[in-house]
């Protein structure tokens, strides 16, 4: 799932300040399981809004609104008959979802409640982890299901660095050394000769970087 965690009431206050009448969008999908953007913190954030503005003797309007999921025309669309209602939307979806929700209202000002993190999984309740950095050539198959990019501080393809210390990483030492991990469990599954194997650098240009990356298919593009 994506990641996030809600921005400080400050700063969110500082950005609607010129704003009477917003529109506070939130999302059903992975902000609403991280327990940063879903209904239920659209409402807390709608009061912590209201009282402050309260207290400083200003008044402002707040329409609450959640969406199924902010990254998909589908559902971005329902806003559609009453967004003009409204000076400012304040998205609590992921980083995506605010852009998209920019994109499809392009004369409306969008502003973001949330700061993505990561794409990672729950460890137990309350507590995510990240795994995945998005780098569009996985390579599980070869580090035993544990992913470098993401784990390790480094990124390393080829580790560990030789800065490990008890199985700890020398930049975080909270942290397990994603490369001693990598080992611990290519031998536990018998498969250290992957190890021998030197990764090769990545081609970034094409599956990472060089402008917004798309997935396209094409028999589902054709059932229109
Ligand atoms: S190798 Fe790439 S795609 Fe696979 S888990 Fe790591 S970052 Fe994600
Ligand atoms: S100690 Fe391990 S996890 Fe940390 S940077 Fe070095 S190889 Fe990566």
């Amino acid at each position: 799932m994506i990641v996030g965690n809600r921005k400080p009431l400050d700063e969110i206050l500082q950005m609607v300040k010129p704003y009477k009448k917003i529109l506070l969008l939130g999302c059903r999908e992975c902000i609403t399981v991280c327990a940063a953007g879903g209904e239920r913190e659209v409402s807390v954030l709608a009061s912590e809004l209201k009282m402050s503005r309260m207290k400083d003797g200003q008044d402002i309007e707040i329409k609450e609104f959640t969406l199924e999921r902010q990254c998909d025309f589908e559902y971005i669309d329902q806003i559609k008959p009453f967004v003009d209602e409204y000076e400012a939307i304040v998205s609590m979806a992921c980083g995506a979802g605010i852009q998209y929700t920019s994109e499809r209202f392009p004369k409306k000002i969008v502003l973001p409640a949330i700061n993505t993190t990561f794409l990672g999984v729950a460890l137990e309740y309350g507590v995510w982890s990240e795994r995945c950095q998005g780098c569009g050539d996985c390579i599980l198959h070869l580090t035993g299901g544990i992913c470098p990019v993401a784990r390790c501080a480094k990124s390393l393809f080829n580790g560990p660095c030789g800065g490990s210390s008890n199985g700890k990483c020398e930049v975080n030492k909270e942290a397990d050394c994603a490369w001693q991990l990598i080992v611990d469990r290519l031998k536990s599954l018998g498969q250290l000769d992957k190890y021998e194997e030197v990764i090769l650098e990545k081609d970034w240009s094409t599956s990472r970087d060089g402008g917004p990356r798309k997935r396209i298919r094409e028999d589902l593009r054709m059932q229109k």
